[in-house]
């Protein structure tokens, strides 16, 4: 933690920029948490316990929340539909890739090392240098499915089936 601390550091001041109490205990906060959470929920966070005395505002937060993002610190990951967006800390973490479910919010994490050598392959074709890169694969979770099709077979009633020609 105090090594992102000062990788963060050395970020910022790149950008004539300086590590505050402010924006370290938001960094502290977002990396002790070890799931996607959103903006509001950090700045709630934020909020309480010994956080609360640093009073931080919610612009700080979206503005630091940027910069971490730029720097690689975090990433960011669109629910699609109304436009949320939630964070989770890369630093540290080993790679995973997302299914976001868009009826209930779901995530699921998930690696695929055959699906990471194909992405690979394809960057070396294109003489190209990956830094980093993101999947996100957006539909509908098994829950969400299985409950839809209770419902399907529930309002098709009385299900005798008309068989195939
Ligand atoms: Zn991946
Ligand atoms: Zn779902
Ligand atoms: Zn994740």
């Amino acid at each position: 933690m105090r090594n992102v601390a000062l990788l963060f550091e050395n970020y910022l001041r790149g950008k004539d920029l300086r590590l505050t109490k402010q924006r370290a205990e938001i960094l502290r906060v977002i990396f002790a948490t070890h799931r996607h959470i959103s903006a509001d929920e950090l700045y709630e966070m934020l909020r309480q316990g010994k956080s609360k005395e640093l009073r931080i505002s919610r612009a700080t937060v979206y503005r630091t929340l940027s910069l971490l993002e730029e720097g690689g610190f975090i990433q960011g990951l669109d629910l699609g539909r109304d436009g949320g967006r939630l964070y989770e800390h890369v630093l540290g973490h080993d790679h995973h890739d997302h299914m976001v479910c868009l009826d209930c919010g779901r995530i699921i994490e998930f690696h695929d090392d055959e699906l990471e050598a194909v992405q690979a392959r394809a960057v070396q074709r294109h003489g190209f240098v990956a830094r980093s890169h993101r999947l996100n694969i957006y539909g509908t979770c098994e829950t969400c499915l299985s409950a839809s099709q209770d419902q399907d077979k529930a309002s098709s009633g009385n299900g005798a089936g008309a068989g195939e020609g």
